[in-house]
């Protein structure tokens, strides 16, 4: 089982320590005033990034190839592993946004769900959806993709989220 209370915690300082109080969440400058390097890359076939540290340094890279928000996801799940997973050095991260297939061996794998589960709570914290949320007179898919603009996350990863949080949606 992987701590979410530890992950959300971890997040919930970040974003005391950085002055984010509404979405969107700037992941990249997290990232930089993190001390992390973020390299954009032309990568083969479906790496989506890498995470690399060495002594005090960390690097992350992601794809150039990929959408905004894909990236943004991306940057969010490295520093998942900065942040989370000190030990290991290195972390190459291939279709990071594997939302729908959920026994793929990297959903199994407990650094990648905590990484991936990081993300979306850096992304969109569970207290600025709820805040969205209870904004909200229609939770319909004009209303939800609204907020996904707004947090510069992709629709799916939106629905994703509210439904992780316990939002019975009907699109
Ligand atoms: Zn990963």
């Amino acid at each position: 089982m992987i701590n979410r209370r530890r992950i959300k915690d971890k997040v919930a300082e970040l974003l005391r320590q950085f002055s984010v109080v509404q979405p969107p969440v700037d992941v990249e400058r997290i990232a930089r005033r993190l001390g992390i390097r973020v390299r954009e890359t032309g990568f083969d076939g479906d790496v989506s990034g890498l995470f690399v540290r060495k002594g005090q340094d960390a690097v992350i890279g992601v794809n150039s190839m990929h959408s905004e928000q894909r990236k943004r996801f991306t940057i969010a799940h490295e520093i998942g592993h900065f942040v989370l997973h000190i030990s290991k050095p290195i972390y190459v991260d291939e279709l990071v946004l594997h939302f729908r297939n959920r026994t793929s061996a990297e959903g199994r794998d407990p650094d990648e769900i905590e990484a991936n589960a990081f993300a979306a709570e850096l992304l969109m914290p569970e207290d600025f959806v709820q805040q969205s949320m209870s904004d909200l007179d229609n939770w319909d898919d004009e209303a939800v993709s609204k907020l996904a603009k707004e947090y510069k996350v992709s629709v799916e990863a939106f629905v994703y989220r509210l439904t992780n949080l316990g939002y019975m949606l009907d699109l």
